[in-house]
């Protein structure tokens, strides 16, 4: 029996399955990308080429667009605190950044009060981001992170590590990376970065040993 790992229908919402008003989540909020960038184009790199930064023209443009799917109702009651929390997060960061000073304290917590409903509806957002790269990437819905991101469950699931990257010019965002035990085939770690403007999210999530098992079972 499945408990953990779920496979996905395409046609359905990553976080909880349903078939209803679907639509395609941006993997940068318009918000923050026109706080970033106004109406201009931003540098967007492409697969493995820092050299060449491929222009993304808007918003539009598929770079910015998760291909899976999440309904209306995690699109908006289940998940726009998280969203909000985001938004605010690196509104902070933006500034401190441009101030140069440290985006995180000694224990790598956003260098700002947070509260903790904040701080949880901030890893709420990083969760929903990474059940979409997973499904992008072929993966299966992992209900441990997928209830986190509907606010389901408050086990946080997510670690997030924010940095200053120093390419203060470029938005890039991650392809999703699978770290594999011992160099076998059995995923422990899955993870992505994305990088606004020289300051850099990574986050990832770490499979418990049923998980890893699972997925080695179902998704070899
Ligand atoms: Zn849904």
């Amino acid at each position: 029996m499945k408990i953990s790992v779920e496979e996905i229908d395409p046609k359905r919402c990553v976080l909880c399955g349903s078939a209803e008003k679907l639509s395609g989540e941006h993997k940068v909020k318009a918000s923050i990308f026109k706080l970033e960038n106004g109406s201009g184009a931003a540098y967007f790199l492409g697969k493995g080429d820092c050299f060449r930064p491929k222009i993304a023209q808007s918003l539009k443009s598929k770079e910015y667009h998760f291909d899976s799917k999440i309904c209306a109702t995690c699109n908006s009651d289940r998940t726009q605190n998280a969203d909000r929390a985001f938004h605010n997060l690196h509104v902070h960061m933006r500034k401190l950044y441009d101030a140069e000073k440290p985006l995180t304290d000694s224990s790598y917590r956003p260098n700002y009060r947070v509260s903790l409903d904040e701080e949880r509806d901030i890893f709420r957002y990083f969760a929903k981001l990474l059940c979409c790269y997973i499904a992008d990437s072929g993966g299966p819905r992992l209900t441990r992170i997928a209830s986190y991101a509907m606010g389901m469950s408050n086990l946080n699931p997510i670690n997030l590590k924010i940095s200053s990257d120093g390419f203060s010019d470029i938005i890039k965002m991650g392809e999703v990376e699978f770290a594999f035990q011992g160099g076998g085939r059995t995923v422990t770690q899955i993870q992505t970065t994305h990088n606004l403007k020289g300051i850099q999210y990574h986050f990832s999530f770490s499979l418990g040993i049923f998980e890893s098992a699972e997925l080695d079972c179902f998704y070899p």
